[in-house]
């Protein structure tokens, strides 16, 4: 399900208590090991990411590959939409690049390292990830976006505030970025929710960026709001989006459609839709009028 993602993320939330780090968490990850000597990232490698040939078989399911023979690319500061029908292996993909699992067959990339080689810390440090459903905790919105990097200063979780579109709701509550959440946690809209967890993400400061984007309905003004924050927060990343809104799609540099665990078009919009393929009966169904 589309939903997928942020169920493994919350499960592994819970198990682990909501106040730790995304970092520490996904150091309890089942099964992967660091290897007892790591390769390290190039230092000035800019997040390219590359699947070479990657078959995946999820534990329980050895006999039904969810990605089979799987090739994609990106180069660093691409952007990269991720279409394909419910099951086609989106979320997969971010499984294997946040290495919840590694690949049966074939490699998984950064900067052209593979990740079972690499340190799991510094492969870490090189992506950032909005889930569907990004937790919030009680604490302040403070607090909340400095969970995606301790030690981030007040001035730098302003300004990624501020490039999330999320500044001006945080300014008009009681105590601005230090106002205690608690229960109100719940009554943020569920776009102002997506721009902290934007912002979160932004503070890493990342060059690859893992976006999940909700299927969830906005109203306009948030629509507006998160569109922009998203435009804000791919500008000068890697980006692989699991995309579900035509206005991210089209602002991807390419769309590559997935089914059955495999690439089977890819291009731009326009082409893809004059292709008259499978993207273009997505596109038809998911954006409806908007796509034409
Ligand atoms: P998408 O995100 O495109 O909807 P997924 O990557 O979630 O697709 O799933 C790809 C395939 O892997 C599907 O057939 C799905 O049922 C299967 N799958 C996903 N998660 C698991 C899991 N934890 N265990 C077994 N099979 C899974
Ligand atoms: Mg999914």
């Amino acid at each position: 399900s589309v939903g997928a993602l942020g169920e493994t993320w919350g499960d592994v939330q819970k198990a682990a208590g909501a106040m730790e780090r995304i970092a520490d968490l996904m150091d309890a990850r089942p099964g992967i090991a660091a290897p007892a000597v790591p390769k390290h990232l190039p230092v000035a490698g800019a997040g390219e990411v590359e699947f070479a040939d990657v078959t995946f078989a999820y534990p329980g399911r050895p006999d039904l590959p969810a990605l089979s023979g799987f090739n994609l690319r990106v180069a660093p500061g691409e952007r990269v939409a991720l279409v394909g029908p419910s099951g086609a292996g989106k979320s997969t993909v971010f499984r294997l690049l946040l290495r919840f699992y590694d690949p049966t067959e074939g490699a998984v990339k950064v900067d052209g390292v593979d990740l079972r080689e690499a340190d799991p810390a510094e492969v870490r440090r090189r992506m950032a990830l909005v889930a569907q459903e990004s937790p919030l905790f009680s604490g302040s919105p403070a607090e909340n976006i400095r969970f995606g990097r301790e030690g981030a200063t007040e001035a730098e979780i302003r300004a990624v505030a501020k490039a999330a579109q999320a500044d001006s709701f945080i300014e008009a509550l009681p105590q601005g970025y230090d106002t205690p959440l608690g229960e109100r946690a719940r009554s943020l809209s569920g776009g102002q929710r997506q721009r902290l967890a934007i912002a979160r993400a932004l503070v890493r400061e990342a060059p690859i960026l893992l976006l999940d984007e909700a299927t969830s309905a906005l109203d306009a003004e948030n629509e507006r709001l998160v569109q922009q924050a998203l435009d804000q927060a791919m500008d000068g990343h890697t980006t692989l989006v699991i995309a579900h809104r035509l206005a991210t799609v089209l602002k991807a540099d390419r769309i590559v459609v997935m089914e059955d665990g495999r690439v089977v078009e890819q291009g731009s919009h326009t082409e893809l839709v004059a292709k008259g393929g499978l993207y273009a009966r997505l596109a038809a169904l998911q954006f409806g009028d908007a796509a034409a």
